[in-house]
């Protein structure tokens, strides 16, 4: 039974706002993507209002949830600053989804460690980002590679597609399927692989289009981060948007970071990206536990000789430089775009591989500098 618009605004006009006319009369709501059963939308109202307008947040999903045919409801509740207006107090507890002000991609204050505005998700050891300065750099085909090595190093992992602009994982996994709930009435993550995997990829179609604001990047991105079953995980890997925009920041922020990996190529300009990218998460204090050169150099795949076309070397000795760790070079190679996109990753599908070889490698480090961590839990 497939749900549409109509029937989201019919029951939508039934909640009352704090503005005291119906939700659909207070002119908050985005446009409606509803599709499939999978239902989707925004409140966009004024930081300082936020708070009060979570419980309507949470009406109108349940509203919605209610109608008969739906099986998927994101509403995002997104608060933004008017120019010149005080910032709102925080919210009192980073584990409430759904709000997440404009402001909160001001830099940390008072010295005080981010990670104290954050809390952990529970059940998971350690959540860290794979980002890049630029898009097309091969950060989603790394963040799952990764996600793949470590897994083979007997970890529990979860990966998490917060690349909402452009999200890979259905593509990458060849997984089209939607979340189910549980009786909390939180999704389930898909399984593939072994893999905990949620992507928005789930929840809208691809060719929706979406116009993602600022703070609704951090609001949808903190409710596939919260209101997931993620169960025990030792790593959540983050494919990160790609960038170091206002958006990425405030998520480099928000999100409760273990660490961070750097995708990037050994082309010039995308070092200098990869450097924007190291500034963003040092300038909020998440650690950066290395980065990784991607087409590193180019690998035939018919004789296997090494073309170094792109300078190669290049993020090594940059890394060298910065003084953060160099976690290895991931060669251009058919292989792995071949596998990437049939949906059956490099590291899965040829195990015994080369490549998958490489991909362990950086994870073993990877895994190393979260020792501390991985083992408390
Ligand atoms: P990003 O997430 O940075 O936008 P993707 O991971 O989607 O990049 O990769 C972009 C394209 O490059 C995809 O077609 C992918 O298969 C390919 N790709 C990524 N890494 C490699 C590699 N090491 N060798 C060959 N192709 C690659």
């Amino acid at each position: 039974m497939s749900v549409t618009q109509q029937q989201v605004l019919d029951s939508l006009s039934r909640i009352k706002s704090p503005r005291g006319v119906a939700l659909t009369n207070a002119n908050v709501l985005s446009a409606i993507s509803a599709s499939d059963g999978k239902v989707f939308f925004s409140i966009n109202v004024d930081a300082p209002e936020a708070r009060a307008w979570e419980p309507v947040r949470a009406a109108a999903e349940a509203a919605v949830r209610a109608i008969p045919g739906v099986t998927t409801v994101m509403v995002a509740l997104t608060a933004e600053r008017k120019p010149g207006s005080a910032p709102p107090p925080p919210p009192p507890s980073r584990g409430a989804p759904g709000v997440q002000p404009a402001h909160a991609h001001r830099p940390p204050q008072g010295g005080a460690s981010p990670m104290s505005r954050q809390s952990e998700i529970p059940g998971v050891a350690a959540v860290i980002a794979v980002a890049s300065g630029k898009g097309g750099v091969g950060k989603s085909t790394t963040a799952l590679n990764l996600a793949l090595g470590l897994r083979d190093l007997g970890l529990k992992v979860g990966l998490l597609d917060a690349d909402i602009y452009g999200p890979s994982m259905p593509r990458l996994t060849g997984l089209r399927e939607k979340p189910a709930l549980n009786d909390e009435r939180k999704m389930i993550p898909l399984r593939r692989f072994g893999l905990a995997i949620m992507s928005i990829g789930f929840l809208v179609e691809e060719e929706t289009a979406m116009i993602w604001r600022g703070p609704m990047v951090m609001s949808a991105v903190t409710q596939m981060l919260r209101d997931v079953e993620w169960g025990t995980l030792d790593v959540l890997v983050v494919d990160m948007p790609p960038g170091t925009g206002d958006a990425q920041l405030t998520l480099a922020q928000n999100v409760p970071l273990k660490g961070a990996v750097i995708i990037s190529t050994p082309q010039d300009l995308s070092l200098i990206d990869a450097r924007r990218g190291l500034a963003m998460f040092r300038k909020v204090n998440v650690p950066v536990l290395g980065i990784v050169e991607n087409m590193s150099y180019f690998q035939c795949p018919h004789c296997g000789t090494k073309s170094d076309i792109f300078g190669h070397g290049g993020a090594r000795h940059e890394a060298e430089k910065l003084g953060v760790p160099f976690l290895g070079e991931i060669p251009l190679h058919m292989a792995i775009r071949a596998t990437s996109d049939a949906g059956s990753p490099v590291v899965d599908s040829e195990p015994d591989g080369p490549h998958a070889a490489i991909y362990r490698a950086i994870a073993g480090q990877v895994r190393d500098r979260l020792k501390g961590v991985i083992a408390a839990a």
